[in-house]
């Protein structure tokens, strides 16, 4: 699928792997520890108005490793280290509950889509392993996969797009946006969604 290099709507980040080192099943938030160059890139989408936000599996809770409060915990760390998400959509469900929004289901995009009112289409997915990027195809979505020593080989020769790190992310992001026709002022998202601004 080809995607028009237009403003995203919004950047959906994992966050284990993605925004955060991966420590499977963690529940302290002192070992939460950020990815390189995650502060500053997600500093770059914020200064240029991007809503950014969170989507993450968490089966953690589902297999009763970690409790909720210790996630929320976890969450809140994340913020204090990155700053504040515009949403966080969570699953904490496991493989086999037959839910809708563990990842690679879109479920998780769609609400974080819906909080943020924008178009799943309208958002890019950036993720660490094929879940993500499956996820994003199934919303619509652009998905950019940032490997790590984790991610397989058929996850990234399968991916849409693959960045080195959230560094080239934001790059890409933000240069795209700059050549990309100007959003209308603040207030006129609905507007321009009304005209298919968003289709050009
Ligand atoms: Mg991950
Ligand atoms: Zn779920």
């Amino acid at each position: 699928m080809v995607f028009e290099q237009r403003r995203p709507g919004a950047v959906l980040f994992d966050r284990d792997g993605t925004l955060i080192r991966d420590v499977p099943y963690n529940g302290d938030p002192a070992r939460v520890r950020p990815m390189p160059g995650a502060l500053e890139a997600l500093s770059r989408l914020r200064r240029a108005d991007l809503p950014v936000a969170v989507v993450t599996n968490q089966s953690g809770v589902a297999k009763g490793l970690i409790t909720a409060d210790e996630m929320e915990q976890v969450n809140a760390r994340v913020e204090e280290l990155l700053g504040p998400f515009d949403a966080w959509a969570i699953c904490v469900h496991d493989d086999g509950d037959g839910c809708t929004c563990r990842k690679p289901a879109p479920g998780l995009l769609i609400r974080a889509a819906a909080v943020l009112d924008v178009s799943p289409r309208e958002c890019v997915m950036v993720g660490d392993i094929g879940r993500d990027m499956e996820a994003a195809r199934a919303a619509g979505a652009r998905g950019i996969l940032v490997p790590t020593v984790e991610t397989r080989r058929e996850e990234i020769e399968h991916a849409p797009e693959v960045a080195d790190d959230l560094t080239d992310v934001a790059e890409r992001l933000l240069r795209e946006a700059d050549a990309a026709p100007a959003p209308v002022a603040a207030g006129g998202s609905a507007w321009s969604r009304a005209l298919g601004w968003s289709r050009w």
